[in-house]
């Protein structure tokens, strides 16, 4: 076996990774549809609880990996959801359970939420992460690996040459 072969990931390396992430038994994502992710190692780019199951994996080897919410997406804040009256909405947007919407506040900052109860006058929003305090199973796939350069680092993401 070369070198290269036995080349195992660890901090500061660029990682290519195929995944497919399953959550209550659906494929959520996937890099089958736009490739795989390709990350620097040991930077928080990617979930806690998957970054550091990929140490030591070499390129061609694939694991299954089981993230809690804790050490995914957090586990979901109960004070997390506000109702809103259903006259502030505009009428082109479905009030319907699970719909997703992006709100501005007055600092023009953006919040993602989903509808998660319509009731008689109002809207319950969950501003909560979709996949806060659900169990992420990734299967995941090393296809990549090699040192992220000085400029990389510094930067703190990967370049494209
Ligand atoms: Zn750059």
């Amino acid at each position: 076996m070369s070198e290269q072969e036995k080349r195992v990931v660890g901090d500061n390396d660029v990682v290519s990774l195929e995944y497919t992430l399953t959550v209550d038994g659906e494929v959520v994502d996937s890099s089958e549809g736009h490739g795989p992710i390709e990350y620097i190692q040991g930077q928080g780019h990617i979930i806690p609880g998957l970054e550091k199951e990929v140490y030591g994996m070499a390129v061609g080897e694939s694991k299954e990996v089981v993230v809690s919410p804790a050490e995914g997406y957090g586990e979901e804040n109960p004070e997390a959801f506000v109702e809103v009256p259903k006259s502030e909405f505009p009428p082109e947007i479905p009030l319907e359970v699970g719909t997703p919407l992006q709100l501005r506040d007055q600092q023009g900052q953006v919040f993602d939420a989903t509808i998660a109860e319509v009731k008689e006058n109002t809207v319950l929003l969950n501003f909560n992460h979709p996949l806060a305090g659900k169990t992420l199973t990734f299967q995941i796939k090393v296809v990549g690996v090699r040192a992220a350069t000085e400029e990389e680092l510094a930067h703190g993401h990967v370049h494209h040459h």
